[in-house]
């Protein structure tokens, strides 16, 4: 059957159109850091998937009826309906969004010296490990470190070396056992159930909690669905809700898989650790049933995730990400395969060979895509994951030098795909003039989204 769109806009934004000469005063002025630019400035905008997309007329009319009432409002029981489809757990706490679920759900399970074990911490997730003086510590999978191979689930957790680690002298310390569907660090792959079954009986014989950073749980579904034997038959929302049962709770960001610009939960069926959440989240997010969201966005919410289990929407978001990495490929650009759901990684590395790590070729990419087209995106290389000496100079590269092409939800068509295509093939034709980069303002922390650089001739 030919692929037909499940949607058409209701309502459009004119985005700008800049000439070259703006934007490279713009990329001065924004210290070549895409973070930087003013989003008036950006014509197509691949930053990032989170709270990005497109609502539904469907949820602009529930939004409508958002009920403001400080507790126990109307419209808490309906998400917390809504999410429960899903999120088959007693307890579901709503919070601002994802970070604030992570911030909250691991003061209660870590701290000084714990460990937490994951296929691939999310950069905010690490983040709020490290910050509790706890280890983060990364098992992914070995098939994820070869780009170029098509194994259907490269997000999986390498159960070998995670049973080592429980085993191990380190066994005592563990505090969680965290899995990210999909993996948005390790290139949007998605886990197999095969694989979440393994940790989830592994982790109940050791008594260590699973938690589930689930802000893809939808398209790790359709991935499950569309690629892992047993499952073709299953609906997202089966599967979905088979991932959850697997785990003994979950963070999710809502400002993905809940097709909403911000929200997120914490699910648990523990009371006790429940309740301890639920007195940190009175105390810095907001009361119990709104955790710091209006009616109006938990009525979007509740929406939100009945429309995202839809398999004509996910269809269209597997059909859009495919397009996308096919034309990058026709432009002579390699990208990570197999093509996963919530963005396309293209290969910096590969495609700009004359500029070594240390002088950042997926940073490069990303400049040269805003320079050449008004394209933003980020890299995820060295300049986010490398490690830097007092001069700001590379002493250690990140293992691959990738840039991510975000797709925001509902958004963009083939023509704006297209059109990233044809800014990749002008790249890709003359990948020497690309110049390297170095670092001008190196913060200490969070260097990616904070730092300056400038190109050299
Ligand atoms: C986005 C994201 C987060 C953080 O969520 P925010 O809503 O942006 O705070 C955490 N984990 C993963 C895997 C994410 O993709």
């Amino acid at each position: 059957m030919p692929h037909l769109r499940p949607y058409v806009s209701a309502v459009v934004r004119p985005i700008p159109i800049t000439t070259r000469e703006e934007r490279v005063e713009e990329l001065d002025r924004a210290g070549h850091n895409p973070f930087n630019l003013p989003a008036d400035k950006v014509s197509i905008d691949l930053l990032s998937d989170s709270g990005t997309g497109a609502v539904s007329v469907d949820q602009q009319a529930w939004a409508q009826r958002g009920d403001e009432r400080y507790a126990g409002a109307e419209s808490f029981f309906r998400y917390r309906e809504a999410l429960r489809e899903v999120v088959p757990y007693e307890h579901l706490l709503p919070v601002h969004q994802g970070r604030a679920a992570e911030r909250v759900l691991f003061s209660a399970l870590l701290g000084e010296g714990r460990i937490s074990l994951s296929n691939t911490h999310f950069d905010t997730t690490r983040a709020n490990v490290e910050r509790l003086g706890a280890e983060a510590r990364d098992l992914p999978s070995p098939e994820l470190f070869d780009l170029d191979g098509e194994h259907p689930f490269k997000g999986d957790i390498d159960v070998s070396a995670l049973r080592q680690v429980l085993d191990g002298p380190d066994g005592e310390r563990v505090g969680q056992i965290l899995m990210t569907i999909t993996n948005n660090g390790g290139g949007g792959q998605p886990v197999s159930m095969a694989n979440l079954k393994e940790v989830s009986a592994l982790a109940r014989e050791r008594g260590v909690p699973l938690i589930l950073d689930a802000a893809r749980f939808a398209e790790n579904a359709w991935l499950v669905i569309r690629r892992e034997p047993g499952y073709q038959d299953k609906t997202p929302l089966e599967v979905a809700r088979e991932a959850f049962e697997l785990a003994d709770g979950a963070v999710a960001s809502l400002k993905k898989d809940g097709l909403s610009p911000e929200g997120a939960f914490i699910g648990l069926n523990d009371a006790e650790l429940a309740d301890r959440c639920e007195v940190d989240i009175i105390a810095t997010e907001g009361f119990r049933t709104y955790g710091g969201l209006t009616g109006s966005t938990l009525e979007q919410l509740a929406q939100g995730l009945r429309e995202v289990v839809t398999p004509a929407y996910l269809a269209d978001r597997e059909h859009e990400a495919a397009y996308l990495a096919d034309r990058a490929h026709q432009a002579g650009v390699d990208t990570v395969r197999p093509a996963g759901l919530h963005g396309v990684y293209l290969n910096a590395g590969r495609l700009l060979p004359h500029l070594p790590p240390a002088r950042f070729p997926g940073h490069a990419l990303a400049c040269a895509l805003y320079r050449e087209g008004g394209i933003r995106c980020a890299e995820l290389g060295s300049l986010y994951l490398g490690t830097l000496d007092d001069n700001a100079e590379l002493t250690s590269p990140a293992p691959f030098e990738l840039v991510r092409l975000a797709l925001p939800r509902r958004v963009y068509d083939h023509s704006h795909l297209e059109y990233v295509g044809e800014i990749l093939a002008e790249i890709a034709k003359n990948p020497e003039s690309v110049p390297g980069y170095r670092i001008t303002e190196n913060p200490p922390i969070l260097r990616h989204f904070r730092c300056r650089t400038a190109p050299l001739s």
